[in-house]
């Protein structure tokens, strides 16, 4: 599982899922490159507690997923600091749940922009680096909602569902230049996002994960470790549940 050597850059990493993935790629030996959207004093501690904690060496990159120029800007500087990308944990994503009735444009508009548009902003910037360096991994983080859906979520499983017809897609397309793609689909992770949820939602998820206790953000960063790693150099195109048993 060790991944010295290489360049990884994971989007939305200054907290929950993203920054446990960040924390893990670190430990197992990558130089690693953190994502936050706006706020740049947690993006700079974040930094620095990669360099001071694990010894790795690290660069943040601040800005929107879902700003095609921003990503492009972000690559360019990966390439003059580092001259490769090895993985890109695509991570950042929002949730924003209503009910059809109460679905706004503006929710549509961010969620899919940030979930959907972000990711494929950034595998399209990535592939050129991965190309020119021999090759790499790209893990999408989807989510058990866009495999199988759910109510008052619409906006969010169709975001979601995409997340994996671009991860097989993708794969497809970019095997012949050894760049894989997979994705995780994680199932109720204990984060801001799912702590939010009111009282009687987060008991209904609860109870329907068979091995009865919530995920932590490190069950979703080892699967992505795995993906990251040369351990799966024979695996793409694949969507791994890191749920519990939520869905046997
Ligand atoms: P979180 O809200 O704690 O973290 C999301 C991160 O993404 C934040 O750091 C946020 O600032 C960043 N982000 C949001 N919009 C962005 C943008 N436009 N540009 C750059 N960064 C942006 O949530 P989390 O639970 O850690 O979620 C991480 C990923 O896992 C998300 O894609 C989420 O949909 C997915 N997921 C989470 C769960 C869960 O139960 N927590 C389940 C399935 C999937």
């Amino acid at each position: 599982m060790r991944l010295d050597g290489k360049v990884a850059f994971v989007t939305g990493s200054t907290r929950g899922i993203g920054w446990t993935v960040a924390e893990t790629l670190a430990t197992h030996g990558a130089t690693v490159v953190v994502n936050g959207r706006s706020d740049l004093a947690a993006l700079d501690a974040r930094v620095e507690q990669l360099r001071s904690s694990f010894g790795a060496e690290a660069m943040g990159l601040v800005g929107d997923v879902g700003d095609a120029a921003t990503v492009q800007g972000w690559y360019q500087q990966i390439f003059k600091v580092y001259r490769r990308l090895d993985v890109l944990v695509n991570n950042a994503g929002v949730l924003d749940d209503a009910l059809l009735g109460m679905i706004t444009e503006k929710s549509i508009q961010v969620t899919l922009g940030t979930n959907t548009v972000g990711v494929i902003n950034n595998v399209q910037a990535a592939v050129r680096l991965m190309a020119r360096s021999g090759g790499g991994s790209i893990i999408n983080v989807s989510s058990i909602i866009g495999t199988h859906g759910n109510e008052g979520q619409v906006v969010y499983a169709a975001s979601k569902s995409a997340v994996i017809g671009i991860t097989r897609s993708a794969a497809k397309e970019l095997a012949s230049r050894g760049v894989r793609v997979n994705a995780v689909a994680p199932g109720f992770i204990d984060t801001d996002m799912t702590a939010s949820l009111p009282g009687d939602k987060y008991q209904e998820r609860m109870n329907s994960i068979k091995m009865g206790r919530i995920g932590t953000a490190q069950d979703v960063a080892n699967a992505i470790l795995f993906f990251a790693s040369d351990l799966s150099t024979y695996v793409t195109g694949q969507v791994l549940g890191v749920d519990g048993g939520m869905l046997i």
